[in-house]
């Protein structure tokens, strides 16, 4: 499930071939289309100088799950154009740098979080595109909101004209239990019907599967896989 610790453009080109070539192959063996799922890479750890390779070899959206670490890369590969993603748990007091380099945010769990984006979106007079984080395992240490709690934080945030919610967002049990992940994920696709069915036509995207379980988050119908370890090589440092 881990890619070699690419360090060149052809590396990095094989690796994304192999994972891309994983994605087909489950969306297929499901009766989907490859196109519908986005492979979104995570790049949190890996320095500058080997995310260039990346971009050349195709990568063109890079997610972080450290705001400091996203505005540190975003703007020293400024002039390649990537499209920035965060993706981690974020602090009230770190709005500042996801507002103003990222594009899409996948980790929005409390209203507390959203109007202090919303503050800092109109400042910057940008739009950001955002996935809920709900908690599907019920895991202590994982972040997001309950199920319960979703669709009366979903009707909040439709009215934040700087958010765009496009889906949700969780991340599986870790857990060799092919039936326990992929209820998680099921959970998910449920909660994103039910939040389409109350009227929240825009709620349509699934953000959920990684290295280890895209396999299975793409039966239960994720539309972005977000992949770290197996393009960008084993990550050393703990993220
Ligand atoms: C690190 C991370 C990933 C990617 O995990 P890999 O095992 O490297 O594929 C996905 N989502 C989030 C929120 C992460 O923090």
């Amino acid at each position: 499930m881990t890619g070699v610790l690419a360090n060149s453009v052809e590396e990095f080109a094989a690796n994304l071939s192999a994972v891309s070539a994983r994605i087909e192959a489950a969306a297929r063996s499901v009766g989907r289309q490859p196109e519908e799922v986005r492979l979104l890479p995570v790049s949190k750890t890996v320095p500058v100088d080997r995310l260039r390779m990346a971009v050349a070899a195709g990568m063109t959206q890079l997610a972080e799950n450290k705001a400091q670490e996203l505005a540190l890369k975003a703007s020293q590969m400024a002039e390649l154009g990537v499209r920035w993603c965060a993706i981690g748990h974020l602090q009230t007091n770190k709005v500042r740098e996801v507002a103003r380099y990222a594009t899409e945010f996948h980790a929005l769990d409390s209203t507390r979080l959203a109007d202090a984006l919303q503050r800092r979106l109109e400042a910057e007079g940008r739009v950001l595109e955002v996935f809920v984080q709900v908690n599907t395992s019920g895991e202590e240490t994982k972040s997001g909101l309950a199920p319960g709690e979703l669709a009366h934080h979903l009707d909040h945030f439709a009215t934040l004209p700087n958010l765009r919610v496009r889906g949700l967002m969780t991340l599986a049990a870790n857990s060799p239990d092919e039936a326990v992940v992929r209820g998680n994920f099921a959970l998910l696709r449920s909660l994103r019907d039910a939040a389409v069915a109350a009227g929240h036509q825009r709620v349509r995207e699934l953000s959920m599967g990684m290295s280890g379980d895209l396999e299975w988050a793409i039966a239960e119908g994720a539309t972005t896989v977000r992949v770290g370890q197996a393009l960008f090589g084993a990550r050393t440092a703990v993220a």
